[in-house]
Formats: C-alpha cells, sequence, structure tokens
C-alpha cells in the first residue's frame, strides 16, 4: 500500500515543530522539510547557483548568511522566488528519496510552513493545521528568538491567515495547551490508522 502523505502546517509560534516532533516520539516518520531546506542551504551546487544569482553579498566567510539572505528576500519578494526556485525543488528531490526510506509505514507527517504558500499541500493525502491565538504566537516567538512584537507581526504578515488555511485543512490541532494538542495527535494517529 502507498505510504499517505499528512501535511503538518502552521502559522508561525502556532508550534507545528512541537507537535510534529510528538507524532515523531510515537513512532511516526516525521520530515522537517525547514530542517532539510537549511541543510541544502549548504551544498557546493546551491552555494555556486546562489552566487551567480545574489553575487557575494549574501554570504560571511564565504558561507551563505541566512540572515543576510532573510533581510534581502523579505523586502524583494522577487528576490525571494528565485531563492524557493533554486531551494523548492532540491528539498523537493531529497523528499521523494527519503519517503522512499519509509515505504511500509501507513503514513508519514511532512513538516513546513509554507505547505499552503508553496501550493505542496496538494502534494499530501491530508492536512493537519496547528493553531493557537496570535497573541500567543507572537509571545512564543518572542521569547524563542528573542525579537519585537512588530518583527513577529511582520513574519506573520507574509503567511496566510488560519482562516485560509483551515478552509484547505482535514485536521485542526488547537496548540494553545500543549496537553490539549498531545490528546489530539493521538486521536489523528488513530482516525488516520483507520482509514
Ligand atoms: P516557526 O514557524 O517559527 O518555526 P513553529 O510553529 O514551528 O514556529 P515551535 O518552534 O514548535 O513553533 O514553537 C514555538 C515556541 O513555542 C517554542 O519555543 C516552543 O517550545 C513553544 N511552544 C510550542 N507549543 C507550545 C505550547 N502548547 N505551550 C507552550 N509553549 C509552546
Amino acid at each position: 500500500m502507498k505510504t499517505k502523505i499528512i501535511g503538518l502546517t502552521g502559522g508561525i509560534g502556532s508550534g507545528k515543530t512541537t507537535i510534529a516532533r510528538y507524532f515523531e516520539s510515537l513512532g511516526i516518520p516525521v520530515y522537517i522539510a525547514d530542517d532539510e531546506a537549511k541543510k541544502i542551504l549548504y551544498t557546493p551546487e546551491v552555494v555556486a547557483e546562489l552566487v551567480e544569482k545574489f553575487g557575494n553579498n549574501i554570504f560571511t566567510d564565504g558561507i551563505p548568511d541566512r540572515t543576510k539572505i532573510a533581510e534581502i528576500v523579505f523586502k524583494q519578494p522577487e528576490k525571494l522566488a528565485v531563492l524557493n526556485s533554486i531551494i523548492h525543488p532540491k528539498v523537493g528531490e531529497h523528499f521523494k528519496k527519503w519517503i522512499t526510506e519509509n515505504t511500509g509505514k501507513l503514513f508519514v507527517i511532512k513538516e513546513t510552513a509554507i505547505l499552503f504558500e508553496s501550493g505542496s499541500y496538494k502534494d499530501c493525502d491530508a492536512v493537519i493545521l496547528v493553531t493557537a491565538p496570535i497573541e500567543v504566537r507572537v509571545d512564543r516567538v518572542m521569547q524563542r528568538d528573542g525579537v519585537t512584537k512588530d518583527k513577529v507581526l511582520e513574519r506573520m504578515a507574509n503567511q496566510w491567515d488560519d482562516e485560509k488555511k483551515a478552509a484547505l485543512s482535514n485536521y485542526i490541532i488547537d496548540n494553545t495547551d500543549l496537553e490539549s494538542a498531545k490528546k489530539q495527535v493521538v486521536k489523528i494517529v488513530k482516525l488516520v490508522n483507520s482509514l
């Protein structure tokens, strides 16, 4: 039987990585797309493409500098599109390889912040959306990253709002309280296992 791909997403600070790790602790294979994208950024092939498309001002000591890259692409959407066109296909290829290592599993979780924005939800058999109230999410990110409220709101403005995401999701996990969210995860695992 074909392994099902369950996409898992949520806005900044919703706790999607925390929830993905909980699925993992229950024995479900979890792919954190952002972690893979970070690794791919430093491969020689990508470094060469970055030099060609962005020049040397996004490097520090010859290594891609994610802060510099973020500053550039945040202000210039056309540069973000270029960066995505370099990174996304490579993450896609890597994911395809990864999933072949998990044949025999009923389902895997693919966690990504931009599941809807990138259109990759269309490749999933079902989608889980992790939510929490905006003020809770802002506080979490301010604490985690040591950034101002305005910075968090700025980042949020680039993402779809929860209402739009919820309309395309099969399951919604309210992660205001972690213990309650974990119970919701267990329910979803049971449901997917019985499909
Ligand atoms: P990002 O989009 O920025 O990567 P995320 O949605 O993956 O964020 P996490 O990194 O999982 O979110 O969580 C954000 C912060 O909130 C972390 O410090 C995490 O430990 C904390 N956190 C996650 N869930 C809860 C919860 N239910 N209660 C309290 N803190 C939580």
